[in-house]
């Protein structure tokens, strides 16, 4: 009896999801957007809130170069709707087997439903020669860790907008008020709330862009003022570091820090014991405070060279899930900007005090 109570009751309980579900309409239209990449499905889920479900083939804690396909990717891949990736060659090791896979030809190259965010980030490193193998991992499209540059993350909400707005017409207002939003806080985080206020956060930009912002902002007697990430780095402009994999040059060049050294080689060429070697002698001469890597690393080369020359190891995620506390775009960002501050703060206290 109890048994046949029990299932009259989940009878009732999902009768009445169904209708709840149906009644708003929103779980049967939600658009199924796929990302490959955390940060992307970060910032999707910011731009798309209740009209998307997003979802990555990415946890956040791999090598994003070492990515392969895997059957259950096509099986994600066979219910979406839209497929982001970063492009430039990121996804080259699986893209193709996995839309294949997924036989949905919805987010086929040149559908609606591809949608490559690259395309108007402002790019760094693209060869002007031809790239061959002996080069390594390097990418002829230019260097494709671009999302570390939060003016780029800003770019990229707006092209994941206007492709919502063209495969969801009904909601495009609300898709482009969303990305305004992002912005707006990407802006805040950047320049502080007080600045973006004072001059408006397009100025701002591009005085940024245009490396003219330090001088501008001393000239407005403004230079304390604020304590966005420009702000929390600005005290380290022009200092040097070293980075594992060349995939810290957008953030670097946004912060003005300048990287003087690898420890891979080449793009994707692990670490050798002669080319640590030069390194050391390169962070001995530049004094080197910070030597920056991704978790997934092995961080073995890097303990060589701090041993030698006193540099610290520091172990940054570039990815949303990559390490505790980074959930979004924005808490990416802020702790790769403390985590340097702190640091090179260490190592500036640490020079004063010889
Ligand atoms: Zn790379």
């Amino acid at each position: 009896m109890a048994k046949k109570a029990f299932l009259r009751l989940m009878a009732v309980i999902i009768t009445s999801a169904s209708l709840l579900f149906s009644s708003t309409g929103e779980c049967a239209e939600k658009l199924n957007v796929l990302t490959t990449h955390t940060v992307l499905k970060s910032i999707g889920e910011e731009v798309g809130k209740q009209h998307v479900s997003v979802s990555c083939l990415a946890t956040g804690k791999e090598d994003p170069h070492a990515i392969q396909a895997k059957p259950s990717y096509m099986v994600n891949a066979r219910k979406a709707d839209l497929l982001i990736i970063i492009g430039m060659e990121m996804e080259i090791g699986y893209e193709q087997l996995v839309i294949d896979g997924s036989r949905n030809n919805k987010i086929r190259f040149g559908q609606p439903g591809y949608l490559d965010v690259s395309l108007n980030v402002l790019r760094r490193e693209v060869p002007t020669t031809r790239v061959d193998r002996s080069m390594g991992d390097v990418h002829p499209l230019g260097n494709p860790h671009y999302w570390m540059d939060p003016y780029n993350a800003r770019i990229v909400a707006q092209s994941i907008a206007e492709r919502l707005a063209q495969l969801d017409p009904d909601n495009a207002a609300e898709y482009r008020a969303n990305c305004a939003d992002f912005m707006r806080r990407i802006d805040s985080a950047m320049f502080g709330e007080e600045l973006v206020k004072e001059f408006g956060s397009e100025r701002l930009w591009s005085l940024a862009l245009a490396e003219q912002l330090d001088a501008f902002l001393k000239e407005k007697a403004r230079n304390d003022a604020g304590n966005g990430w420009y702000q929390q780095l600005q005290p380290y402009r022009g200092k040097q570091i070293i980075t594992y994999h060349r995939s810290w040059g957008y953030f670097a060049e946004r912060f003005g820090l300048t990287v003087v050294a690898e420890l891979e080689p080449k793009p994707g060429i692990p670490p050798s014991p002669g080319h640590l070697l030069q390194v050391v002698q390169i962070a001995q001469r530049h004094s080197v405070p910070v030597i920056v890597m991704e978790p997934y690393y092995s961080i073995r080369a890097a303990d060589f060279v701090a041993e030698k020359t006193g540099a610290k190891v520091l172990e940054v995620t570039n990815a949303v899930g990559g390490q505790p506390g980074v959930n979004d775009y924005v808490s990416l960002i802020d702790s790769a900007v403390k985590k340097l501050k702190d640091a090179l703060a260490e190592s500036s206290e640490g020079i004063k005090q010889m």
